[in-house]
């Protein structure tokens, strides 16, 4: 079949290089060889796009005091009591299940100076108590939440000067409660 433009009979074949192997066998070399080529590089080019943007949003909403919880990615007003900051910002929602998984993931020395630093975040901004004994946790309701961390007054020992430490009842560690309510 051919083309009419202008005066002269163009065929498809001039129209549309592609078809040039346009051949059962050919063409599917030709395109199996270079479609997939140029999609990715202009897939890529928007992807780069498209970060480019991202990271602008990003420096535009932190100048308004709003940070992404690094666990669940949701943007939230940077106050203190809504993110708990430690180096990446995790929001109180996301919290416990974050420490947990810090838990299996930083060092020792790591962990102790995170856990020293929530304990002071929950106890300031999210009226946590200190519970000393396992009986005394709170069950009905259960509290909204609950970690066991290391006793600073006798550093997790449970001895004290000697004698059995009064702070955590020579456990080595005390419950941050979070009640319900
Ligand atoms: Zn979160
Ligand atoms: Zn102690």
């Amino acid at each position: 079949m051919f083309v009419i433009s202008g005066q002269r009979l163009i065929s498809p074949i001039a129209l549309y290089p592609s078809a040039l192997l346009s051949d059962r066998r050919g063409s599917k070399i030709y395109q199996g060889a270079k479609m997939p080529e140029e999609t990715n590089q202009a897939l890529q080019d928007r992807v780069a796009r498209l970060e480019r943007d991202l990271e602008r949003l990003t420096t535009g909403v932190s100048l308004l005091g709003i940070k992404s919880c690094s666990w669940c990615n949701k943007f939230l007003r940077s106050d203190p009591a809504t993110l708990f900051d430690p180096g990446t910002p995790v929001c109180y929602g996301c919290v416990l299940e974050w420490w947990h998984h810090q838990c299996n993931q930083r060092s020792v020395k790591e962990r102790e100076i995170i856990e020293r630093a929530l304990k002071t975040w929950l106890l300031r901004y999210h009226h946590a108590e200190v519970v000393k004994n396992p009986q005394k946790l709170p069950k009905d309701p259960l509290p909204r939440l609950q970690i066991v961390v290391s006793c600073n007054e006798c550093h997790a020992t449970g001895y004290a000067q000697g004698s059995r430490c009064g702070y955590c009842d020579g456990r080595g560690t005390v419950w941050i409660v979070v009640p319900a309510g």
